[in-house]
């Protein structure tokens, strides 16, 4: 289980932040992408080896945003929201 800092409520449990995916991700023009790139877009989540940097939401707290860096080798959080 990941202990996640939010930046207004502390430290808290995973279980009361919904993952929002991989931070960054730009979102193509759907006029301008073919079918196949606009579903690979909708549908494949990156999920390279090491650090990677992921938005997750404080549902069940303040309801904010938070980025984090996050090591898919080990699960830990390697960065607050700030990278550092
Ligand atoms: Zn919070």
């Amino acid at each position: 289980m990941l202990i996640i800092t939010c930046p207004f409520c502390g430290e808290r449990n995973e279980s009361e932040f919904s993952f929002g995916g991989p931070a960054g991700a730009d979102r193509p023009d759907p006029t301008k992408v073919s079918d196949a790139e606009w579903v690979d877009y909708l549908t494949v989540v990156p999920n390279p080896l090491g650090p990677v940097q992921e938005r997750w939401c404080h549902t069940r707290g303040c309801g904010e945003w938070l980025t984090i860096w996050r090591d898919t080798r080990t699960h830990d959080i390697v960065g607050g929201p700030d990278g550092a």
